[in-house]
């Protein structure tokens, strides 16, 4: 049997987002979804959110809270739902019922151990229809199963994969219905599709197995209605070619919001996964990708989910700010529980007069409170790795530390002026600037990166700078 996606399907789709509860919302579920929404929104079509909560003991409402607010978070809105498959069970109990009085589906009794003993010799894997023609009642304790036709074959259309072949004689006659009643994945899929007229179904690739299932089972309960056009989105692997996992990889979009990534770059470096647009180009809005995204132009092979690279696009969308936005979006990460100084010491003006400055080299928006930690955490402490080694292991800091004091008593403390002052100091010690400033830095800032030296020094003000250039020195000096 070949079932065909009917051409003439309306313009406008109606696509559903059907996550599981049962973890954190996982990037791969992200770039399913916006892939999604992306379709639904060129076409002027519906996107249904819909909770496959079947499984009682996995699902837990507070992972469908993380679902929808990671959701939120990327701005991709829904049209209709949540829906809750738990909530509609009476759908699928009635799908079964008429299941089997067609006599599409039958009761099953096999026990597990049962199946496996009669079928471990046979060359087929699968169930082998012990019950098909027993003629069981179906009841409670007895499982439903699908008979699927020995002979023909099945074809999935995938608008990804091109056309799927499943011979049916390898498709076992599979579970729709548990024994203790409760509907299979399988069966609920297709009976909320048929109901919520969905007309593309956009999924992950490992769903592609399971469809020609789905296929028989909307061909028995669709009346006729037209199937949707698959489209199964290939794998997110990480740099080893693996695919991506919880236990190895960071996979879960709050973590990536904890950091500090900002959603528009996150949803542009997922809509890339995977996909890109005709002309190849790489940063693009929201609005040039609805233009633009076809599913025609999605890839077979896995996608390389990339940190380093969304790394890099966080730090241009953090650019692409203007001053006043990323100050805005700074300030929780300024203000939360777990920023590095006491609280109170944060001044919004201080962060203010550095603010480009930080927006520029800040690739998340977590990484800011360490760029600006020196002027507000007291007592002031150098990290001892980079004092170490810009400082105690280098033989001419000392007397950079103390002609840099010499010079700052009297100097006017502005970005110029300090530069100027420094590289005179650097001068005389014989030093390029670069090389002279890294004691200074570890002194006064605590670190051997971070934002430029003058600007810093001048925000840190003259009491403080040369505070810590003496405390640095004598300790130095009673080394
Ligand atoms: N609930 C499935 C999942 O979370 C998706 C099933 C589907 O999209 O058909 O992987």
């Amino acid at each position: 049997m070949s079932a065909i996606s009917d051409p003439s399907a309306p313009l406008a789709p109606r696509v559903r987002f059907a996550p599981s509860p049962t973890g954190y919302f996982h990037v791969g579920g992200a770039r399913t979804a916006l892939f999604n929404w992306l379709l639904a929104r060129r076409l002027g079509g519906r996107f249904v959110l819909r909770i496959e909560d079947t499984d009682r003991e996995r699902s837990d409402p507070a992972w469908t809270e993380g679902i929808l607010s990671a959701l939120t978070w990327l701005g991709i809105t829904w049209d209709e739902g949540p829906f809750f498959q738990s909530e509609r069970r009476h759908l699928y109990d009635a799908a079964a019922k008429r299941l089997f009085a067609e006599g599409r589906a039958y009761a099953c009794d096999c026990s597990p151990e049962a199946v496996r003993a009669r079928t471990e010799q046979r060359a087929t894997p699968g169930y082998d229809g012990f019950c098909r023609d027993r003629g069981l009642a179906f009841e409670r304790g007895r499982a439903l199963r699908y008979r699927v036709p020995d002979e023909g074959m099945t074809v999935v259309h995938d608008l990804v994969r091109g056309d799927v072949e499943f011979q049916n004689a390898t498709i076992e006659d599979f579970v729709i219905v548990k024994s203790n009643g409760d509907p299979l994945f399988v069966l609920a899929v297709v009976v909320d599709d048929l109901d919520m007229a969905i007309t593309h179904v956009i999924r992950a690739e490992e769903h592609l197995p399971t469809t020609p299932k789905a296929v028989l089972l909307w061909d028995a309960l669709a009346d006729g209605r037209p199937l949707p056009a698959f489209a199964h989105v290939p794998v997110l692997v990480n740099e080893r070619r693996q695919k991506l996992s919880k236990r190895r990889d960071r996979v879960a979009v709050e973590d990536y919001r904890a950091l500090g990534y900002l959603p528009e770059a996150m949803v542009n470096y997922l809509a890339l996964l995977g996909w890109s647009p005709a002309d190849g180009r790489e940063v693009l809005s929201r609005e040039e990708m609805i233009e633009e995204f076809r599913l025609e132009d999605v890839l077979r092979s896995p996608a390389f989910f990339d940190e380093r690279r969304l790394l890099h696009f966080n730090g241009l969308y953090l650019r692409g700010l203007s001053q006043a936005e990323f100050i805005e979006h700074a300030r929780p990460f300024l203000q939360g529980e777990h920023v590095p100084w006491a609280p109170g010491r944060f001044d919004a003006s201080v962060f203010a007069a550095l603010a480009p400055l930080v927006q520029e080299r800040a690739g998340t928006l977590g990484e800011v409170p360490g760029l600006v930690a020196f002027l507000f955490v007291e007592p002031f402490e150098p990290d001892a790795d980079a004092f170490a080694k810009a400082i105690s292991s280098d033989v001419g800091a000392g007397p950079i530390l103390q002609a840099t004091i010499a010079a700052l008593e009297s100097v006017e403390f502005s970005p110029a002026a300090l530069r100027q002052a420094i590289e005179e100091v650097a001068e005389r010690a014989g030093r390029k600037l670069g090389k002279a400033q890294a004691p200074i830095r570890v002194a006064t800032m605590g670190r051997a990166t971070g934002l430029p030296l003058f600007e810093s020094l001048e925000a840190l003000g003259r009491e403080r700078t040369l505070e810590r250039l003496k405390v640095a020195l004598g300790r130095l000096g009673s080394l």
